[in-house]
């Protein structure tokens, strides 16, 4: 039996919130929905939730409410999921991206500073395996150049910088896709301090219906179902827990392994709590012992690992040849996409798979 590198549980209350939806009749975005973002926004200190059918709706939905499109550009990381560059380009904006912390993998706001230009209308950070980016920076630039602050919080639920949520500094976007820290199975959410930001999100995730068939701008079909909704209200009563845990077997992990040389750990900076979405470490290339080597010899002694993410969004050729995608020099993200490896921190391990895990990793580097 592998030690899985994700793991999702739903309980029977869940079930039975399920099945009373769908023994409702009323199962398309409703009363279910409505309740969940209240619970999101009470938990987080957020003032308006917005619920959609995906966490790259969501990006989608954020940069669309924030008149972003054709002509405007976007300034992001080349080391996040595939998603966030997606989302910008759908919108018809074009993608600009710089390089990053290589400590917490999020984007480095002296690179941002020197790559806003003309048309720059949004900077969208990537909370990363859940540290967030360097926000207070960031926001600051932001105001100062009048641009959006869109927040990728897909692996962010519960991340804080001094306090605050991720999500709540500027525009937020979650993803509930099963492997997230919050998991529904599909299902994202918008969050925003900005009445106006608000409203155009309501109207765009339902064809900017404000009443049936009086349309008030072009939308389109971002809705969640009431389904989705009544699983991830169960789940918020489990969030707390789960990020504690998944804190604690990083701890674990950590206070074990911090004598191998030939790796570095996650970092957690002052001031800022990590959700840990993923615990991943690097595995310094000028070893003998590579990343490949520890992937291959944890993989036979049943630890499952994964490589978030193997390259940089401009080493693939689909982006690197379209023309609205422009990168500055981003040694960082480059050599993050060679050393990272992530193992397992999920909150079902047990004590025993965390000492799998630990023996493991020591006994690849002969500790
Ligand atoms: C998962 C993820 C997304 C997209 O969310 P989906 O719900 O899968 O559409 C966006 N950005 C990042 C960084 C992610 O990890």
């Amino acid at each position: 039996m592998q030690i899985p590198i994700s793991s999702v549980k739903f309980d029977s209350e869940t079930e039975n919130a399920v099945l009373s939806v769908l023994r409702s009749g009323n199962i398309v975005q409703g009363e279910k929905v409505e309740e969940f973002e209240n619970i999101f926004s009470q938990h987080f200190d957020f003032t308006h939730s917005v619920a959609v059918n995906n966490g790259t709706s969501a990006i989608v939905a954020a940069l669309r409410a924030c008149g972003i499109g054709s002509g405007d550009e976007v300034i992001t990381s080349p080391f996040t999921f595939v998603a966030t560059i997606n989302a910008i380009l759908e919108v018809g904006a074009s993608v600009r991206l710089v390089d990053i912390d290589p400590d917490t993998y999020a984007i480095n706001p002296d690179e941002i500073k020197k790559a806003v230009r003309n048309n720059t209308k949004a900077v969208l950070p990537v909370h990363l395996f859940g540290h967030c980016a360097q926000i207070e920076e960031i926001g600051r630039m932001c105001v100062d150049h009048g641009l959006y602050l869109i927040e990728d919080c897909a692996q962010a639920h519960g991340a804080k910088y001094y306090g605050e949520y991720a999500g709540s500094f500027g525009v937020g976007c979650f993803s509930f896709y099963a492997t997230k820290n919050l998991a529904i199975g599909e299902g994202g959410m918008v969050t925003t301090f900005d009445d106006q930001i608000n409203e155009n999100l309501r109207l765009i995730r339902n064809h900017g219906m404000k009443e049936r068939y009086q349309y008030e701008v072009p939308g389109s079909n971002y809705r969640m179902t009431d389904v989705f909704a009544a699983i991830g209200i169960n789940q918020m009563s489990k969030i707390d827990d789960i990020i504690k845990k998944r804190r604690s077997n990083a701890a674990f992990l950590s206070s074990n392994l911090s004598d191998i040389e030939e790796i570095s750990l996650p970092v957690e900076r002052d001031n800022f709590y990590h959700s840990f979405h993923q615990y991943t470490i690097r595995v310094n290339g000028n070893y003998r012992f590579n990343r490949e080597y520890l992937r291959g010899f944890l993989n036979s002694c049943g630890v499952s690992t994964g490589i978030y993410y193997p390259r940089q969004i401009q080493d693939y050729e689909c982006f690197a040849q379209d023309p609205r995608v422009s990168s500055d020099e981003t040694p960082n993200a480059k050599s993050a996409a060679a050393e990272v490896l992530s193992i397992p921190v999920h909150q079902d391990l047990s004590e025993q798979d965390l000492w799998t895990i630990v023996r493991s990793v020591r006994a690849a580097f002969n500790r």
